[in-house]
């Protein structure tokens, strides 16, 4: 079900588990700022979800009230991320849902990393 709305921050969502070490990830990158793992159900042959550590729900929030150091330190992670897995010369996608719209399921600020084949059209059509 996507979330509907930017409701108050849940600390039970699967990734506030995952943060907190309560449920196991396939880790690929941790910092100060953010955590790196695989995407248990990848549509790519690199599919790596990059969240901050903050309790935020989304890029709305995220953008509106992080603090400048940390969305330069989850910027800055998710680059490094890229860059580690060799997805820089082929070329890489990243995308944030945001929202009932985008169909974001998880209410954890997370960017997907895409890589690993030709990625197609960003939408598909027709538009509805
Ligand atoms: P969203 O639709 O919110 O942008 O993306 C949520 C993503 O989280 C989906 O691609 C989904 O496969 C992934 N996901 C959901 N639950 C888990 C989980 O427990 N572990 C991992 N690694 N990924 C998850």
């Amino acid at each position: 079900m996507p979330v509907s709305g930017l409701g108050p921050y849940d600390p039970n969502n699967i990734f506030a588990r995952i943060l907190r070490g309560e449920i196991p990830c396939k880790k690929v990158y941790e910092d100060q700022w953010a955590l790196a793992f695989h995407d248990i159900n990848p549509v790519s042959p690199v599919h790596v979800l990059v969240i901050p550590k903050g309790a935020y729900v989304a890029f709305a929030d995220f953008s509106a009230t992080a603090s400048a150091e940390e969305i330069a330190g989850f910027i800055r992670a998710v680059g490094t991320v890229a860059r580690d897995l060799g997805l820089e010369a082929p070329g890489y996608r990243l995308l944030a849902n945001m929202g009932e719209d985008s169909g974001q399921e998880v209410p954890h600020l997370h960017f997907h990393l895409f890589g690993g084949r030709k990625m197609g059209p960003m939408l598909t059509r027709p538009l509805t």
